[in-house]
């Protein structure tokens, strides 16, 4: 058997660990006979899985009481309308910052429900940076502010997050979710679809504050409503139940083998910083964004010249480093190093990328 170090920004890795004990209780789910995949989302089996996933997630992420944790489906873009069709019912006015493709997505799907304003863009420079926020800019009775926490194209994160005051913060977290620690009472909402750092895909995670539930507009779908599936312990129709059952097993992952978030925050800042330390010194390949705004999850690089990042990517494929060719709407190269990636696999891309310096320069 082959296992290549996989860099895909998602769908992406997942720990070895979760792919082989799946892999065991894949014919007989704990004696019952059936894989996960078989079984009724009815089932007492089942229903101790959805809640044992909701409760380690809690655990794991500290999520005060005050909070929903809704297991969905339709992918993070499905919640590009489901915010403004449950939040943008007030004022019905919404800020937004854009700081790459999925933060604009998002905002171009609020503008059709509701008066969606653009307090900051960083598209001026290809989204390499994050804006510096003004308060004072912000719009004083929005329904909430959204951000995308950690842009997966363009390699940038907030460190910082905007003082929106009294107004919900709402956040994108699909690409660092269980990356570290998040103070989740800093939000209104936060979400995820969960095939870059927590799962197969198929799932998208919403966390979301109790009071900002039951206020949808009228022409809010019944499935986009967070109330229906509040009320409803997200099996008011069948839910993904295979991918519930993996993010189950990556939280019991995180929480036993590695420790925490804490714990697996040092993990991926020890990787990040072995990258990104190469990126600094070589005189081959250079990161895009700037050195106080970079991910921890994310690493786009360029050569400067196509042809040779085009040869870069041959060749790193050849040697089992694959998904490591930047964004189409970007070029170049980006290397996405979740939580599953092993530290072994950014020592030995490094230890490749210099090879390749020294061949080609
Ligand atoms: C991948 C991604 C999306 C889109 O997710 P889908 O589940 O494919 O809809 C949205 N936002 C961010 C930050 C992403 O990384």
């Amino acid at each position: 058997m082959k296992r290549v170090y996989n860099f895909s920004a998602g769908p992406s890795i997942l720990p070895e660990a979760v792919l082989n004990k799946a892999a065991a209780e894949m014919l007989d789910y704990e004696g019952s006979g059936q894989s996960v995949m078989e079984m009724s989302h009815r089932s007492k089996v089942f229903q101790g899985i959805i809640d044992g996933a909701e409760a380690l997630l809690r655990e794991v992420m500290n999520i005060p009481d005050n909070y929903k944790v809704l297991f969905l489906q339709g992918g993070a873009s499905s919640q590009f309308a489901a915010i403004p069709l449950n939040l943008a019912t007030k004022s019905k006015k919404a800020d937004y910052v854009l700081t790459g493709q999925w933060a604009t997505k998002a905002y171009k799907e609020a503008a059709r429900y509701c008066e969606a304003n653009v307090v900051a863009s960083s598209k001026d420079k290809t989204f390499s940076y994050i804006p510096k926020l003004d308060p004072d800019t912000f719009t004083k009775d929005a329904d909430y502010f959204y951000i995308c926490m950690n842009n997966t194209i363009y390699g940038t994160v907030y460190h910082e997050l905007p003082d929106t005051g009294d107004v919900p913060l709402v956040a994108d977290i699909s690409s660092c979710i269980l990356s570290t620690p998040i103070d989740v009472s800093k939000f209104g909402i936060l979400y995820a679809g969960a095939q870059k750092n927590m799962a197969p895909a198929g799932l998208t995670v919403v966390i979301v504050r109790e009071d900002l539930i039951g206020h949808a507009s009228d022409i809010c779908p019944t499935m986009f409503n967070f109330q229906t599936h509040a009320d409803n312990g997200s099996m008011f129709n069948t839910p993904p139940c295979w991918t519930i059952y993996i993010a189950k097993l990556v939280l019991e992952w995180i929480k036993n083998d590695i420790g925490g978030l804490e714990k697996m925050k040092e993990i991926n800042e020890k990787k990040a910083g072995i990258l990104y330390n190469f990126l600094d010194n070589s005189n081959l390949f250079k990161g895009t964004v700037v050195p106080e705004d970079r991910s921890l999850m994310n690493v786009p690089f360029i050569t400067g010249n196509d042809e040779l990042d085009a040869k870069f990517i041959k060749e790193a494929t050849a040697n089992d480093f694959v998904n490591i060719k930047g964004h189409r709407s970007v070029g170049g190269m980006r290397a996405s190093i979740y939580n599953a990636m092993p530290v072994e696999g950014v020592e030995k891309l490094v230890k490749f990328m210099g090879e390749f310096e020294a061949q080609n320069s």
